[in-house]
């Protein structure tokens, strides 16, 4: 029987203070209309930053900060993760986190729960004293009552926009059910142009951090479960090499193995980010038919952020920098 705390006895890597802090974000990837409203996201997105930036720079971990952003994120209708998820096929939102400490290896996650407002939290908790790395369904919400975190109601959840957009595909006949068993030739979000969310950072310790949270895909087979919450494909977070929270057609994400793709460019290969980051997308995930993106952090304070969709949603801000957010190219 593992120990409660056995992910947290591994030896963080010692280094020096000196490393100015870097965060970065995403909400989403997919098909969005140059037409819509961006002022609204931008803000959202900009406010997330600053609460992640407020922690970095009062010394706090890069863990923290991306758990505080990620939960920030959570708590914002606009986006496809805690309060604002997509419905599935049977018109229930099932939510899937994740959450990797880059000093330690250390990571949890939850997949398939329902009445946690803050799935990100749940899944730090799972990482921190449940002994496992990832718990799912049933469990993880049993473990989310003992550790403690409130039963939220399905009204907390409740948009009836969210209820119209999954009219709206079943009712064009998408195949995300997986009747075809093709959720990911449907385009992503493409009515409400929403996203799961994300965040990378390196703090002034010089450690990297990864978290993400989705509410998964709109019609989406119930139990079925994306790349957000499996450490290699949706986040993944190595001091060794780099930090990465991707967005996009899961599937596609958990095939090609994406974020560690990334960190294996980089720590084998060689690669700088930028060059591993976009390689991987092109070169991996494009070839099978993925769709979206990453935000990524290196070792080296380098960041990427390529996606191959027509918009998504980031921000990131650099010590001693503005907050900079942005959706198209
Ligand atoms: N990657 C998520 C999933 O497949 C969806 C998204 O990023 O929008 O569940």
């Amino acid at each position: 029987m593992a120990k409660p705390d056995a992910q947290r006895d591994a030896q963080p890597d010692a280094r020096p203070l000196a490393y100015p802090y870097l965060l970065a974000l995403h909400g989403g990837a997919g098909s969005i209309a140059p037409s819509f409203d961006a002022a609204p996201f931008h803000a959202a997105l900009r406010a997330a930053a600053a609460v992640g930036e407020a922690l970095l720079a009062g010394g706090a971990s890069a863990l923290d900060a991306v758990v505080a952003v990620v939960a920030a994120l959570e708590d914002c209708i606009l986006f496809n993760a805690g309060r604002g998820s997509v419905y599935g096929a049977d018109a229930h939102q099932e939510m899937d986190a994740s959450v990797m400490d880059g000093a330690t290896r250390a990571a949890g996650c939850v997949a398939g729960v329902r009445s946690v407002a803050n799935p990100v939290l749940l899944a730090r908790a799972v990482m921190q004293s449940s002994g496992c790395v990832m718990l799912v369904g049933a469990g993880a919400e049993q473990f989310a009552r003992d550790a403690g975190f409130p039963f939220t109601p399905p009204e907390y959840f409740a948009s009836p926009a969210r209820l119209e957009q999954l009219r709206r595909v079943q009712g064009a006949g998408a195949s995300r059910q997986g009747h075809s068993g093709d959720y990911a030739s449907a385009p992503l979000d493409e009515v409400n142009k929403l996203g799961t969310v994300g965040a990378v950072a390196r703090d002034r310790a010089g450690n990297l951090a990864s978290a993400v949270s989705t509410g998964g895909l709109t019609n989406k087979r119930p139990g079925r479960v994306g790349d957000t919450p499996i450490f290699g494909a949706g986040c993944y977070a190595d001091n060794a090499s780099v930090a990465v929270a991707a967005t996009g057609t899961g599937e596609h994400f958990m095939r090609s193995v994406l974020a560690y793709d990334i960190a294996a460019r980089m720590r084998y290969g060689g690669a700088a980010l930028a060059d591993a980051a976009s390689a991987a997308i092109g070169e991996r995930l494009a070839p099978i038919g993925g769709q979206g993106g990453v935000i990524a952090i290196g070792r080296d304070g380098a960041l990427a952020m390529p996606f191959n969709t027509s918009g998504m949603y980031r921000a990131s801000v650099r010590e001693g920098q503005a907050i900079v957010s942005a959706i198209f190219q």
